[in-house]
């Protein structure tokens, strides 16, 4: 069994978790331990006592541990990725992609420690100086989701390990594998005990009860905004600092003017990879009158070369749904649409395959009202809407029309549409002739209205979030 890591050591939980790997029920993935009260308090404990240390600590120290770190996850993308694909159901070449950006994300970040910088202002005061600084908040809990499992903790716990914050991290119950291998690559890096911590375990008690102690400084997490909603009251009740990456229900317009191929491309990709199971996905087609049938038809036959079936089989384009749960939740919304009147032009049905999984094949909805439930609510699985659009004015409309601003694309050869869109397009992340789905790992990332609160992720953007400002005056 996979313990959790404490304060330097390996500890029992106060349960055990064990997975399966989604595109073949029989197989055992791996067995966890999964922390009670117990562990919760020895793990908050560990970091607040780390937390002096490590903010004093040099950054060429906290710079190398990271590279170190990076280096390890790069070096075994292929076995970790393996793993991935087998908990969590991405393809494999999907799964080992992920695992060489969370090796970058360390990487990056190693050199981020070298280049914390602040300011020196002038006063207004002769012979007083200010100097503006960055220092670290302190304990930083991370509560990841399963989709990344690995990218989304590194990408959280790189930036807070590289200012100088002690971590705890709560990955997801349901594809625990890969934070434990990270936790182990971690152990040997030689970060100071205390400075990360491990904390496997359910939500309701350990991301609850990092949510809610006082003595953890701030809460990056990334979930459902029901999850996060919970979350951001126990962070405001005890004004706690907290960063919330949540759902999208991402557009991706195509105008009359698109590169057919371009559109389609982007379409079955943004939609479909990673079996629709990303925040990013391209879950709403809008699609003007004038290229509407040849998209419809064009996206069907791309949709009947896909492929589904195990992650590890060569050849595959899209893996299993997650879970049972998820794989019901999809099912669930097919039916709605098709009880409101939605057309079913491919897919929506569960396949079977030479192993017991939750394969689902992907579906394509057209002629969609964009009043429809399922046009208008995250999903998560591989189900996208086509809505059509009279205009550039009507699907522009139609793209802003939603609570979630995560990401959203445009397909045009009209630069004049193309600038007006990434001005209009209420999200946090605007995509020309690329899928909503797709982001660098070094540049900022993060939504608009009901997808994302507080300071945005990643890159040179994540300073804002895992320091705090101070402004000292010195007189003569
Ligand atoms: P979720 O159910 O909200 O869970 C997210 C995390 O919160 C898990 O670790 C979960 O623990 C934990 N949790 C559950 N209840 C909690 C509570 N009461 N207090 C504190 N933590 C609690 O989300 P998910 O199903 O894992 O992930 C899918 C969602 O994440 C989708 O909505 C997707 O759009 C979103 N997402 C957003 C982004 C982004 O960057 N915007 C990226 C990826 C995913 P357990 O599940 O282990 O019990």
């Amino acid at each position: 069994m996979k313990q959790l890591y404490i304060n330097g050591s390996w500890h029992d939980g106060a349960n055990v978790t064990v997975t399966h790997s989604p595109s073949d029920l029989s197989e055992v993935v791996g067995e966890y331990a999964s922390a009670g009260n117990e562990q919760v308090e020895l793990a908050i404990t560990a970091a607040r006592d780390a937390a002096e240390g490590w903010r004093n600590s040099g950054v060429q120290q906290r710079a190398d541990a990271l590279d170190k770190i990076g280096t390890e996850i790069n070096e075994r993308k292929a076995e970790l990725g393996s793993l991935l694909a087998r908990e969590e159901g991405k393809t494999l070449p999907e799964a080992i992609g992920e695992v060489g950006r969370a090796a970058a994300i360390f990487k990056f970040f190693a050199q981020e420690a070298l280049r914390i910088r602040g300011d020196k202002l002038a006063s207004v005061r002769p012979g007083v100086d200010v100097d503006v600084t960055r220092e670290p908040v302190g304990v930083v809990g991370i509560i990841a989701p399963w989709n990344f499992p690995i990218a989304i903790p590194a990408w959280k716990a790189a930036p807070a390990l590289a200012y100088g914050n002690t971590v705890i991290l709560k990955p997801a119950e349901l594809v625990p594998g890969c934070s434990w291998a990270m936790a182990e690559i971690i152990s040997r890096s030689g970060l100071p005990a205390g400075v990360f911590n491990l904390l496997s375990g359910p939500g309701r008690i350990v991301g609850e009860a990092l949510s809610k102690d006082s003595r953890v400084d701030a809460i990056s997490f990334t979930g459902s905004v029901g999850t996060g909603s919970r979350v951001l009251a126990a962070c405001a009740a005890r004004r706690a600092k907290v960063q919330l990456e949540m759902g999208g229900k991402n557009p991706l317009v195509i105008l009359a003017d698109a590169d057919l191929d371009v559109a389609v491309n982007a379409a079955i990709q943004g939609s479909y990879f990673s079996t629709g199971q990303r925040c990013t996905a391209s879950s709403r087609l809008i699609v003007e009158e004038k290229i509407y049938p040849a998209f419809v038809a064009a996206m069907i036959d791309k949709l009947k070369s896909l492929k589904v079936g195990h992650a590890l089989q060569a050849g595959i384009d899209i893996g299993p749904v997650v879970d049972k749960s998820q794989l019901d939740q999809d099912l669930r919304y097919i039916q709605i649409a098709k009880d409101e009147g939605a057309k079913l032009a491919f897919g929506g049905e569960r396949l079977s395959r030479d192993t017991d999984g939750y394969f689902l094949n992907p579906a394509l909805f057209v002629d969609c009202d964009p009043a429809m439930q399922h046009t208008r609510e995250e999903i998560f699985g591989p189900v996208a809407s086509v809505i059509p659009a009279k205009n550039y004015e009507h699907a522009l409309q139609l793209a802003n029309d939603t609570e979630f601003g995560l990401t959203a694309g445009i397909c045009t050869t009209s630069l004049k549409y193309a600038t007006h869109f990434k001005r209009h397009a209420r999200a946090g992340m605007v995509m020309v002739n690329l899928p909503t789905a797709g982001v660098d790992y070094h540049v900022p990332f993060g939504g608009s209205k009901a997808s994302s609160y507080g300071a945005r992720e990643q890159g040179s953007a994540a300073v804002e979030f895992f320091t705090t400002m101070k402004t000292s005056y010195t007189g003569s």
